[in-house]
């Protein structure tokens, strides 16, 4: 069912406490860790507890938990003191998505190129 743990989800792992990480924040519906392979000073991925495999699925079943992660990107910019920073949610294998658990990426702390790769 939507929004249900997923025994195979690395992430609902990391929910759980089964997978350690370094956890920079964490509120009832979300929780916010370091990306294990960072691409920038600053590389912390934002996901919501309950399992939405991209984030259109997220934004589709529960809007206001797509609110409360984006609300926590910008927790996280505060907390690393970003001026500046990128969002990204890769959705869709073709946009890099590899991990099916809906998560944003908040990368800062250098410069960023635009376009993206
Ligand atoms: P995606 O490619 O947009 O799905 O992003 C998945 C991200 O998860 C990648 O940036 C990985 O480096 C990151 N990642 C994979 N496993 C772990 C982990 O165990 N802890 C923290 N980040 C992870």
């Amino acid at each position: 069912m939507a929004g249900e743990p997923q025994d195979d989800c690395l992430f609902c792992k990391i929910v759980a406490g089964q997978v350690p990480a370094t956890v920079v924040r964490e509120t009832d519906t979300t929780v916010a860790f370091r990306d294990i392979n960072p691409q920038a000073p600053t590389h912390v991925l934002v996901i919501p507890k309950a399992h939405y495999k991209d984030a259109a699925a997220l934004a589709a079943a529960a809007p206001e938990l797509a609110a409360d992660v984006l609300r926590e990107t910008q927790a996280v910019a505060d907390e690393d003191k970003l001026d500046s920073y990128r969002i990204v949610f890769n959705t869709g294998s073709g946009a890099g998505q590899t991990v099916w658990h809906a998560h944003a990426h908040v990368l800062g702390g250098r410069g960023l190129e635009w376009p993206p790769g």
